[in-house]
């Protein structure tokens, strides 16, 4: 469960793509969403050091040669997700207003409501992009398939502790408890290397 922003464009050539960074190929932009937590010191699904963070966005990208989001998740190599830490702190992060006040106009689990303001997406990545943690995983939500390239970047965004309650307040399907700690807990390795890629 958790928020989902998508663009209604249809045409694959006007979306955003991401290529480069030993992608390996060139990945068209899906759809972002956040996972968070209840309380500051947790909400992200990926820890950096053994720190969690308040909350962590994933831009989700579907390989552009299969054409869909729908047709790339049969593939190995199908999707890449960039996550991005967002530290919790006291000050707003204006980038994030977009997004802030198109939550508050969100009711129920399942409503879609427009941005009122555009924004480039550029707007919600660290200041620094050069470094970051490389693995191949699974999604984080079920099936958890086994095809996503994560890139994880080693610099963070903030929110502040104002922002972060606009997202705790979201109801979830029942109308009655609030969306809180939508994080999938940490998983163990099981073999696979994490790499961390400093971009020259
Ligand atoms: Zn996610």
């Amino acid at each position: 469960m958790d928020t989902q922003v998508s663009w209604n464009i249809t045409d694959i050539a006007e979306l955003p793509s991401v290529s480069g960074g030993e992608l390996g190929g060139e990945y068209t932009f899906a759809q972002f969403h956040f996972h968070w937590g209840s309380v500051s010191t947790q909400g992200s699904e990926h820890t950096i050091n053994g720190i969690a963070y308040a909350a962590e966005l994933h831009l989700v990208h579907f390989k552009t040669e299969y054409g869909s989001l729908g047709n790339a998740i049969k593939y190995d190599d199908g999707l890449a997700v960039l996550g991005i830490m967002l530290l919790g702190g006291l000050i707003d992060n204006p980038n994030l207003t977009p997004i802030i006040d198109g939550l508050a106009t969100i009711q129920n689990s399942g409503d879609e409501e427009s941005l009122a303001t555009m924004f480039p997406l550029q707007n919600l990545l660290p200041a620094n992009t050069n470094t970051f943690y490389r693995y191949s995983g699974s999604l984080t939500t079920p099936t958890c398939n086994e095809i996503v390239t994560w890139t994880v970047f080693q610099d963070v965004i903030t929110i502040s502790e104002n922002q972060l309650e606009e997202f705790r307040k979201l109801l979830g399907d029942d109308g009655e408890h609030h969306i809180v700690d939508n994080y999938r807990p940490v998983q163990p390795l099981n073999g696979r290397t994490v790499e961390k890629i400093t971009l020259s």
